[in-house]
């Protein structure tokens, strides 16, 4: 039979990136799927030396492959260029950000007595990530935050349409809406009016402080989180800390034509070039890549694998309790996908 072979661009980016993606082609090698690879390179030099965010080589390839798996690109703090991650959600209008938050097999955790099984639907394209700032006279800055009911509404249409096809059952929209009464009030009629559309779903509203509250109270009753911007920037790495930290949360970022995937860690600057960074997120993220190329049988197979390396705790990174470091964890991943 003719095989025919997956196109995805590879962005291995800044700091711990080159190393989670080395690792995870060896993974995704292994589970036996074809991918033709286009590597190209985005990090803060490269930036530097082309002068702009997204240098067009990066932008052909996703055009033409559709699907990238991206490590993360430092953006620096509080000046520098803007962040390359919220530049190519916006180009590529990639406005869902999809984030599951899962205990692995045998991770030990604050919270091993309870089932964690959550996933965070985060609109990414607008909000205070607009980039819209000024300085309107000296020592006072203003900071927009854009909420359309365009993006809204699609970023809630995703979250209820992903409960109903995938048996969940919640779905729980996080505001501020008693402070912010228009834009988030605009966010929240917009949830409203999606989760008409959807009464076998279970709906309510959390103000962001109570949810942050509540998911570290009982974060077994959460089930989706629907949320603007901002606030699932900050609750995914709430999220990330319940379940054993950055280096086990995997994300996606999918839009109408295109879909990259990325952990929702950074780009780790005090292990880079180590050898100690957890690829975990970033295989996770790749499985759930193989879903979307409809690959859903090789997609379980790594799940699987990396859940059997887990339960073993024999090959874990340092940042969840192991000695290992990347190479170690990665030839177990491999060792078990080839069995
Ligand atoms: P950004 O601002 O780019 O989102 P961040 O503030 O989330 O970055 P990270 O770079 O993700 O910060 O790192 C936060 C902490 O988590 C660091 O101490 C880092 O070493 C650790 N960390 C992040 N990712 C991993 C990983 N894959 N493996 C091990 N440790 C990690």
């Amino acid at each position: 039979m003719f095989i025919v072979a997956h196109p995805v661009t590879l962005i291995p980016g800044d700091g711990i990136g080159p190393e989670v993606a080395d690792a995870t082609v060896l993974a995704l090698e292994a589970t036996g799927i074809e991918i033709e690879w286009d590597r190209v390179e985005l990090n803060a030099e490269l930036i530097g030396r082309a002068g702009q965010v997204l240098p067009p080589h990066v932008l052909e390839s996703l055009e033409s492959t559709r699907t990238g798996l991206k490590g993360p690109v430092a953006t620096p703090i509080a000046g520098g260029f803007p962040s390359v991650n919220v530049a190519l959600r916006k180009k590529l209008d990639l406005y869902a950000n999809v984030r599951p938050v899962r205990g692995l097999p045998g991770l030990k955790t604050r919270f091993d007595d309870v089932k964690i099984d959550m996933i965070i639907f985060r609109e990414n394209t607008e909000d205070l990530y607009s980039g819209l700032e000024h300085e309107v006279v000296k020592d006072v800055v203003t900071s927009l935050k854009v909420i359309t009911r365009t993006a809204s509404l699609r970023i809630a249409h995703q979250a209820f349409r992903y409960a109903k096809t995938n048996g969940r059952h919640k779905v729980a929209a996080v505001h501020k809406a008693n402070i912010m009464k228009l834009a988030d009030g605009l966010f929240l009629r917009c949830c409203r009016e999606v989760a008409e559309l959807y009464p076998e779903i279970e709906y309510k509203e959390l103000i962001v402080d109570n949810a942050a509250m509540q998911l570290v109270v009982r974060p077994e009753t959460f089930d989706i989180l629907l949320l603007p911007n901002l606030y699932g920037d900050i609750v995914s790495d709430l999220a990330a800390g319940l379940v054993g930290g950055l280096g086990v949360a995997p994300g996606a970022n999918i839009g109408e034509r295109h879909a990259v995937f990325e952990a929702v860690h950074g780009s780790a600057p005090d292990i880079a070039g180590k050898g100690l960074a957890n690829p975990t997120a970033l295989m996770l993220s790749a499985a759930m890549m193989l879903i979307h190329l409809k690959e859903p049988k090789a997609a379980e197979r790594l799940t699987a694998a990396i859940e059997a390396v887990y339960a073993g705790r024999e090959h874990l990174t340092g940042d969840v309790g192991g000695t290992a470091g990347t190479a170690e964890f990665t030839s177990a991943v491999v060792a078990h996908l080839r069995r």
